[in-house]
């Protein structure tokens, strides 16, 4: 049991509490119907996302990762190609590649933003690199002008993993809407969260958004007919209905998100802390809010001790996991991402998260985080 005065990473029983009326009623129909997958609340999660993203074409799928997948293979991305991305990210974005049968090519992050290095990217481009896969980390957007015409240059397909970054913008342009494919994941934890696990591929092209479409649901083209070797990626309906009530309340969400941003920037920026510089262009939705402190591991010691729910994104660079060794690219390789994965902490953010705690959060870290 957890003290009465805990306060955790992402508070989702408060966020519970204030939708489970709306919640039990988009429960009903689909219990009802006893339509549970890909049926009618899926079809209305999708236009409303879309509609959200003023994207033309997309498909909600079973998970984050798998929206990736689904996007690399409906590309053509597969076997012999290597695909560019960050190793400052959660696994799922490399798994990805490697579920398609494409090798990860991990480059570094600007220090600033922790967002991928463009410049690095250009200078892993290889005759075998077929896609680059920025990742907006945190929430805040990669320097997607510098990507876009990067792969313009070497005709090369654009993925977004848009996971942590619902309703973001570069440049006045949705996040996950840049690319040639974009995707997002509806994790619990995420921004925009299921009770369970659910996805969505946003797609440019309408070919490659109905290749997706079929790709997802074992290659379907009618109900007894596949014409290629799809997956089960599909999303269920009991999902979609609780995004769906989710959706209404994701801007307001996201303001308050801003503003409980902008108070910890108050506090620990003028105390010397490291936070993220989002890039020129960027409109960040503040997924995670990471600082950085010399002495973490003692920093999140002392919250925990406080009661004080905090997370580290991430501690092993993906070019070191265990998972990726035979990526050849060894300790040293990438400084910026190494130097900074013993330096971050993710703080209590979200946006049930009260002023009086976000008070609280930062008396107990400022008595002991150190620059
Ligand atoms: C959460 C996340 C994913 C994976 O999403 P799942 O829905 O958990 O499969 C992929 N990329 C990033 C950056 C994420 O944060």
């Amino acid at each position: 049991m957890s003290a009465p005065d805990a306060i955790p990473l992402v508070n989702l029983k408060r966020q519970y509490a204030s939708l489970r009326e709306e919640i039990d009623r988009a429960f009903a129909p689909v219990l009802a119907s006893q339509h549970f997958i890909r049926g009618p609340a899926v079809r209305a999660f999708e236009t409303a996302w879309l509609k959200a993203l003023g994207a033309a074409h997309g498909s909600g799928c079973s998970n984050g990762t798998s929206a990736l997948a689904l996007a690399l293979e409906a590309l053509g991305v597969g076997r012999g190609d290597e695909v560019i991305t960050t190793t400052h990210t959660f696994i799922a974005t490399a798994e990805a590649i490697r579920h398609v049968g494409a090798t990860p090519v991990f480059v570094d992050i600007e220090p600033a933003s922790y967002t991928i290095d463009p410049a690095a990217m250009a200078a892993a481009v290889t005759s075998r690199t077929r896609a680059l896969i920025p990742v907006h980390i945190y929430g805040t957007a990669a320097g997607m002008d510098d990507i876009l015409a990067l792969a313009a240059r070497h005709d090369l397909a654009v993925v977004e993993d848009a996971a942590q970054a619902h309703l973001g913008r570069y440049r006045g342009r949705m996040l996950g809407t840049l690319g040639d494919a974009g995707t997002f994941s509806f994790y619990p934890g995420k921004n925009l969260g299921a009770y369970g696990d659910a996805g969505f591929v946003v797609a440019r092209d309408a070919a490659v958004a109905d290749r997706i479409s079929r790709l997802l649901d074992h290659g379907r083209a009618s109900k007894y007919l596949h014409d290629m070797v799809g997956w089960n990626h599909r999303m269920d309906d009991l999902q979609a209905a609780v995004l769906s009530v989710k959706l209404a309340r994701l801007e307001a969400w996201t303001e308050t998100r801003r503003q409980r941003a902008a108070d910890y920037a108050a506090r620990l920026k003028p105390r010397g802390f490291k936070l993220v510089e989002p890039l020129p262009g960027s409109e960040p939705v503040w997924h995670l809010f990471v600082v950085e402190a010399s002495n973490r591991d003692e920093t999140v010691a002392a919250l925990q001790a406080a009661g004080i729910g905090c997370g580290v994104h991430y501690p092993v660079p993906l070019h070191l996991q265990p998972a990726f060794t035979g990526c050849g690219q060894a300790r040293g390789s990438l400084p910026v991402t190494e130097r900074i994965a013993g330096r971050i902490l993710s703080l209590p953010l979200c946006p049930e998260l009260t002023p009086a705690e976000l008070d609280r959060v930062c008396e107990v870290f400022l008595a002991v985080a150190r620059p």
